[in-house]
């Protein structure tokens, strides 16, 4: 049953654009209805951001696979993602073969995450609550960070924790309703932006996203 529709929803994903096979193969094998509370999970293959507490949601699967796969990631890549929320995003890359460092500023949601990673069997996955504008310098430079939730601007401190050599960046940034979706390339010193879509995230919030 489940997987019947988890098969939908990729090739869903696919007629809207979707084509790295990885992002595919990946999101056809993690169950996202386990990220969901029993009320939500009957809809976990609908394109859709459901509520997962503290008023956040987990991602539309249609922003995961896109975020995904623009930072056109090779596995054994270490990859840095803002906002763990249900853990669906970190799955989602650890089942690629990744490396994955996460950050959540709502301990619950934190905690819940661990525990469904690791009853999956996602060991690896390195997480821990707090800010997550400020990054994680103990574990840098990252070759791919992805940000789940709507900044202001390209906090500071993760474009410093890039890594020089062609670290990529998938970034919505706007106002707190509505943000166009940014890749950034880092080559050295320089940053390139490239602007792609539009999509709503829930805000970042913290010392370089929006205030509290
Ligand atoms: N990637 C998540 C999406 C969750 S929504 C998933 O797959 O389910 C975005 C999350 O970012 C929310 O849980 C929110 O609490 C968190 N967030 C917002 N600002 C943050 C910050 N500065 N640091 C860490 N997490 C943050």
């Amino acid at each position: 049953m489940v997987s019947a529709a988890r098969e939908g929803f990729v090739a869903e994903l696919r007629a809207r654009g979707i084509h790295d096979e990885r992002v595919l193969d990946a999101m056809s094998k993690v169950p996202r209805e386990r990220f969901l509370d029993a009320t939500f999970a009957r809809r976990a293959y609908e394109d859709s951001a459901l509520p997962i507490g503290e008023g956040q949601t987990i991602s539309q699967p249609f922003a995961v696979a896109y975020q995904t796969q623009v930072l056109d990631l090779k596995p054994g890549e270490k990859v840095l993602e803002i906002g763990t929320g249900s853990g669906y995003q970190a799955a989602v890359l650890a089942q690629m073969g990744v490396r994955v460092f996460t950050i959540e500023r709502h301990i619950p949601l934190l905690e819940t995450a661990r525990k469904r990673l690791d009853s999956l069997g996602y060991h690896k996955v390195i997480s821990r609550a707090g800010d997550g504008t400020r990054g994680w310098p103990e574990y840098a430079p990252f070759d791919a960070i992805l940000v789940t939730a709507g900044a202001p601007d390209v906090p500071e401190s993760l474009a410093k924790q890039l890594s020089p050599n062609g670290g990529r960046m998938v970034i919505p940034i706007g106002d707190m309703g509505r943000q166009r979706m940014y890749l950034i390339r880092k080559n050295g010193e320089e940053l390139k932006a490239k602007e792609l879509i539009d999509f709503a995230f829930v805000p970042l919030i913290g010392k370089e996203g929006w205030a509290a």
